[in-house]
């Protein structure tokens, strides 16, 4: 059949750009192999936060004491915490269902590939489009470690299909990822090992942003082997054997395999549609979506990165009005922010400190201790740090970096200033409430000394 868009993948743009395409009048086939809703809905953001809400439920309830409250015995009843997972993924892909189908478009739910120019296969049918749009996400990596192909190991998607709690999780990956998979099957009260070549975790940070929740991981009875390469693994079901470059063994029940993900290319048949891949096999496009084959568009997390639900949502809207003809502006130029979900979450925007240097951008930056903020205190909430920079000749944000409670809410400050091309006086003009978190942000720009009460 001939539509006018065929869009492949029903991902965090997929769905949205779909819908709204055909909303607007044109004829669109969406094309889905796996569950609708894509990675975040299914073994991504959705179950993650959902299941790290009931890993925290236990946590506060063993760290009530702190606050004065006894608890008995806390239990984690894991199959019914998957059980919850489960409910609300369900809800979730029944509310894309319903997105779509009020919608006149076709949904094939079947592996689509190109077979020609702007020529899709879709279950055995081959459709064209003036317009074919790329969404197929990305899937975990699979790391060269000698016998990682013997041994069983667990992914995003199986680690939380599992009905019983590992008793020892050895996780390789200390991204945000790994992180938040390590630190919630420790509250639910598995053993938990993080192996990872780099020197601290969530790498890309700042060292002291890192350092602070090494710190928290550490105290939470997590085991770190930073800066340690994994060489061989091997072993069997419920005895697994990891052998670390420095000869030191890690053994345990689980291994979760958290090292970086890989896009889902390979079987797209690109090279039939004349569409370039780099040489990690992500889509290569231009600053307006287009790839090298004319009418040809990608979106998402097939693009190699930064790899965001937001993100992909927002190339969504950002190639939406490309197509109708309706804007221009590109997808280099935009503000990513991001929130790793640990807890205290790390949630960052714009510059950090070690990538100004690099670039020679000159700043002024403040820092300060979360536990200086009356609620974090009051709450019994003090570990992290803030940290702003700001640039000295316009007064604007360049970056922020909150490792804290609620580091991701607040982190919307300065998103929405950098945005706004603001200076940083609008914080420091501002009436911040009290006593909020927030409020810190206030006292942190306030210790640059240009802004300080003297
Ligand atoms: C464990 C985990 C936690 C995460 N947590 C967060 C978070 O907290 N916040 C956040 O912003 N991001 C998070 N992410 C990242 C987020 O999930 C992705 O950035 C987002 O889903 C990207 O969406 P996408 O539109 O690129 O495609 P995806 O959501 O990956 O969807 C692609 C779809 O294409 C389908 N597909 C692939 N190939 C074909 C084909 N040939 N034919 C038909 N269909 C095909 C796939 O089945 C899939 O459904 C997380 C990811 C993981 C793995």
């Amino acid at each position: 059949m001939t539509f006018d868009v065929i869009v492949i993948g029903s991902g965090q743009a997929g769905v949205p750009l779909a819908a709204r395409l055909a909303g607007s009048g044109k004829r669109v086939l969406l094309a889905e192999r796996h569950e609708l809703g894509g990675t975040c809905t299914n073994t991504g953001c959705t179950p993650t936060k959902t299941m790290i809400a009931s890993a925290r439920a236990a946590h506060v309830a063993r760290t009530a004491g702190r606050l004065g409250v006894r608890t008995r015995e806390v239990e984690v009843d894991f199959p019914a915490v998957v059980d919850r997972k489960d409910a609300i993924v369900r809800s979730w892909r029944d509310g894309v269902s319903k997105r779509l189908s009020a919608h006149r478009l076709t949904v094939a739910r079947s592996h689509a590939r190109f077979v020609g120019e702007r020529k899709v296969e879709v279950g055995g049918e081959v459709h064209t489009a003036e317009t074919v749009v790329i969404n197929v996400g990305a899937r975990p990596l699979v790391p060269p470690i000698d016998g990682l192909g013997q041994v069983p190991w667990l992914d995003n998607g199986s680690a939380m299909r599992l009905r019983k709690l590992p008793e020892h999780l050895l996780l390789l990956g200390a991204g945000y990822i790994g992180c938040e998979f390590g630190q919630m099957f420790r509250r639910f009260g598995s053993r938990v090992t993080i192996v990872d070549p780099a020197e601290h975790l969530l790498s890309r940070e700042d060292p002291e942003i890192s350092s602070a929740l090494e710190g928290v991981f550490r105290r939470e009875g997590i085991q770190l082997e930073l800066g340690k390469k994994a060489i061989q693994v091997s072993g069997r079901a419920g005895e697994i054997v990891l052998r670390l470059g420095s000869g030191q063994e890690v053994r345990a029940s689980h291994l979760l395999v958290a090292t970086g993900r890989r896009p889902n290319t390979d079987d797209l048949g690109c090279d039939k549609a004349g569409v370039t891949l780099d040489d990690r096999g992500y889509v290569v496009a231009d600053d307006q979506y287009r790839t090298s084959a004319e009418g040809v568009y990608a979106v998402g997390d097939v693009l190699g990165g930064p790899q965001f639900t937001h993100t992909s949502w927002d190339d969504h809207r950002l190639l939406f009005d490309i197509l109708l003809g309706r804007g221009r502006r590109g997808r280099r130029d935009r503000l990513i922010p991001y929130t790793a979900f640990t807890d205290p979450q790390v949630a960052g925007v714009g510059l950090n400190e070690k990538e100004a240097r690099m670039r020679g951008v000159k700043f002024e930056a403040a820092s300060m201790p979360f536990g200086d903020v009356a609620r974090a205190l009051e709450v019994d909430e003090t570990d992290g740090l803030m940290k702003v920079l700001v640039d000295p000749a316009t007064e604007r944000v360049i970056g922020a970096a909150i490792i804290g409670a609620e580091a991701g809410e607040l982190i919307h400050v300065f998103i929405a200033l950098i945005q706004a091309g603001a200076s940083a006086r609008a914080i420091v003009d501002a009436e911040f409430v009290h006593p909020t978190f927030a409020e810190g942000l206030q006292s942190l720009v306030m210790k640059l000394d240009r802004f300080a009460l003297h």
